[in-house]
């Protein structure tokens, strides 16, 4: 039996997330601690314990193949393990009886006999999968069902590719997994050298034919599809990482590595996101944008915002203003939100939006122009619409037509003039 006793500390199974290994070790330690619960004697000890070795991915790599003896002798920088050992589960002879039973790793379930009886196992290639989410799974919380394929042990063979008995000597190698083989180096030199038989990988055995597993065809592995709930919680960022302990391929001999979730988070229609806060972009008129507005906005969980401003309270173009707590809530504290920004485009009317009359009325509620006094040989000239890709080489050219339509348009000059009395 694998050594589980941290794991059942926290009581979480062998192949839980990082997540459930914190969430479990809040809840606990919350009621355990000794503040609340003096009767508890070294609970809260084991709690944290349990909780150091399997939050630090290296210390629970050497837990789970080596078990409680392979935190006390490793060396994963546990100073002091030794005293924390014998107080919590008893004097150092306790591990004596744990050595050779850790094959198998029974705790991760489903993987049939195919690495039992080994010592040390390898460790399978960790998995990465993209699952792209809305901002409203992150926003609300979402079980998102990701579909994965992946090699599982046969079980039909139990990652054997065979029954024991189909297995006959190699006769490339005779058996011994490398060939000899004579290179000849010069006239009357030779080198002996040592091949690795191919035919055999260098096991020295071979599957016969006959014999295979008819369900993985000798392969060892088959090809499954599943489909896996992937937990998006409230505030979960993009790139953020869901690990699932031990999900990735699985090979005979070898400890399968974990698959590994990278959230990337869709664009939104409406909302932009930065950290734990939102924004959004409302073109407002100016009428809005001088005498109060009165907008709706459909939040990500379907709520109505109806965001206000007085009027005389002027919002002028690119002006951004807070709601604050309207934001994303904060991951692992989703009570706890950012703040919804909404940044201002402000249309204004069309030329000639109305006649000189209306406009001198206009002008005669903003505050005053400042008096301008046009000395007798200023030079009129005329605003053109500025065009940034436009680029003249010729300066010459384009004086001229300066000169040009400053004679046409004297009439509009006056119309601007007027404004001015
Ligand atoms: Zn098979
Ligand atoms: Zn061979």
């Amino acid at each position: 039996m694998a050594d589980n006793k941290l794991y059942d500390i926290l009581g979480v199974p062998r192949t839980a997330s990082d997540q459930e290994i914190k969430k479990n070790y809040r809840k606990l330690a919350k009621e355990f601690h000794p503040d609340k619960n003096p009767n508890a004697g070294d609970k809260f000890k084991e709690i944290s314990f349990a909780h150091e070795v399997l939050s630090d991915p290296k210390k629970r790599q050497t837990y789970d193949n080596f078990g409680l003896k392979g935190i006390q002798e490793g060396d994963d920088g546990m100073s002091g393990a030794d005293c924390i050992f014998s107080e919590l589960f008893g004097s150092p002879s306790f591990f004596g009886g744990l050595g050779g039973g850790f094959g198998g790793f029974s705790g991760f379930g489903g993987f049939g006999g195919g690495m039992g009886g080994r010592r040390r196992t390898q460790r399978g290639k960790d998995n990465i999968y993209p699952l792209k989410v809305t901002l409203e799974d992150m926003y609300n919380g979402n079980a998102v069902n990701l579909r994965i394929s992946k090699n599982v042990i046969c079980t039909g063979c139990k990652g054997i590719g065979g029954p024991e008995n189909a297995f006959i000597t190699c006769r490339s190698c005779a058996g011994h997994g490398f060939k000899v083989a004579y290179c000849q180096l010069g006239p009357g030199m030779t080198q002996q050298i040592q091949a690795h038989c191919t035919t055999c990988e260098g096991v020295g055995k071979v599957m016969n034919e006959k014999h295979k597993c008819t369900v993985c065809k000798g392969k060892k592995v088959t090809y499954q599809t599943k489909v896996l709930e992937v937990n998006v919680d409230k505030g979960m960022r993009d790139s953020q990482r869901i690990l699932f302990r031990g999900e990735s391929e699985q090979m005979p001999d070898t400890q399968p590595g974990d698959l590994v979730i990278v959230l990337q988070q869709k664009a939104h229609d409406v909302f932009d996101r930065s950290g734990d806060d939102l924004y959004l972009t409302k073109t407002i008129g100016l009428a809005e944008a001088l005498c109060g507005i009165n907008i709706i906005v459909k939040h990500l969980d379907g709520r109505e915002l109806n965001i206000t401003n007085p009027p005389g309270r002027i919002i002028e173009p690119g002006d951004v203003k807070g709601i604050v707590g309207e934001g994303m809530p904060f991951y692992k504290s989703p009570f706890e939100k950012g703040n919804l920004y909404v940044k201002f485009d402000i249309t204004f009317p069309e030329d000639n939006f109305a006649n000189e009359k209306v406009l001198e009325t206009l002008a005669s509620i903003f505050p005053p122009k400042a008096p301008v006094i046009v000395p007798r040989d200023a030079e009129e000239v005329e605003l053109e619409e500025y065009d940034p890709n436009y680029k003249d080489t010729s300066n010459a050219s384009r004086s001229s037509e300066a000169y040009a339509s400053d004679d046409e348009s004297s009439m509009h000059g006056s119309g601007v003039q007027c404004a001015h009395q």
